[in-house]
């Protein structure tokens, strides 16, 4: 992964290129900034996708959404994006307040993703406790935002890109997304616990044949094995259970991704030495990879 070029002002979407994925937030449950976390960073969910016909996607809005945001106002793009939201845990809304295209009336963002997600972005802005978090409303900003509701559903199409979702096992729930745009295939999949023991949710064979032939597999691994057997139930994966799904979708890229807050850079990328070493004991080629803030990969 190379580090893309922060400012990029006036820049335009890349048009007939190629799919670039950036990362801005890459860490689970709770902003951590500090000089532990200066590699893989800090800031929680928010990655943005430029497919390759031009369009933009963000996935979830955690507190990386704040940069991407002031990229987008400087580079004066016209914001116009498709927000997939893959459930409404703080750490994948919470940013959303301060993404500052929300306040410009030439904004046009497209919201789908987990059922109620809709209902989340509004909660942040209108609650029923006394409207005591954000000195804002949701019917003063000045975006337009519009709820369209489709990978619930069934597929979602951006030109040529089709999108489809796929539950997770998470508590609350929520939905992981594959994306296929010409012959490239992109996964991702957070907050998800792979485990056999999901009677009523997806099992790890389901993932895999969702995960099929991707190019890129971004997926969470916010444990190590001996962390797991206190966290059964999290709604996270392990490093090994996270390789496995990639070794049995034959996925050729690997992207550890929800980092646990308390994971020191040092510990990421020993979890990634690990998972290296252990696909090269199974003779797998996947290259294994954890996802840094500020990042950007090209398929
Ligand atoms: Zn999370
Ligand atoms: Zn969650």
């Amino acid at each position: 992964m190379k580090t893309p070029d922060r400012k990029g002002h006036g820049k335009k979407p890349d048009c007939g290129e190629t799919m670039k994925v950036r990362f801005w937030g890459t860490r689970g449950s709770v902003p951590v900034p500090g000089k532990d976390t200066l590699v893989y960073g800090g800031n929680t969910c928010c990655v943005e996708i430029d497919l390759e016909c031009g369009k933009k996607v963000i996935i979830d809005t955690g507190t990386g959404i704040r940069v991407l945001g002031d990229r987008m106002i400087k580079g004066e793009e016209k914001v116009e994006v498709h927000l997939l939201l893959t459930h409404g845990h703080w750490d994948h809304l919470q940013g959303f307040p301060f993404f500052d295209p929300i306040f410009n009336p030439a904004t046009k963002i497209f919201v789908d993703g987990t059922p109620k997600c809709m209902k989340g972005l509004r909660a942040i802005f209108e609650n029923k406790v006394g409207d005591i978090f954000f000195p804002v409303r949701f019917g003063e900003l000045r975006a337009r935002i519009s709820y369209i509701d489709k990978l619930s559903h069934g597929p979602l199409r951006i030109e040529n890109t089709l999108i489809e979702a796929i539950p997770l096992h998470h508590p609350q729930g929520g939905l992981g997304f594959r994306f296929q745009e010409d012959d490239k295939k992109l996964v991702f999949i957070t907050d998800n616990e792979l485990t056999e023991e999901a009677p009523a949710g997806m099992r790890p064979g389901d993932y895999a044949r969702f995960c099929r032939d991707a190019d890129v597999l971004i997926h969470d691994c916010q444990f190590t094995q001996d962390e797991m057997p206190k966290h059964r139930g999290w709604g996270h994966s392990d490093y090994a259970k996270t390789l496995d799904l990639a070794l049995r979708a034959h996925a050729k890229r690997l992207i550890l991704f929800h980092h646990a807050p308390a994971r020191k850079d040092p510990e990421v990328t020993a979890i990634v030495a690990n998972c290296q070493d252990l696909a090269t004991e199974r003779s797998a080629d996947v290259v294994v990879e954890a996802a840094r803030e500020g990042s950007e990969l090209i398929l």
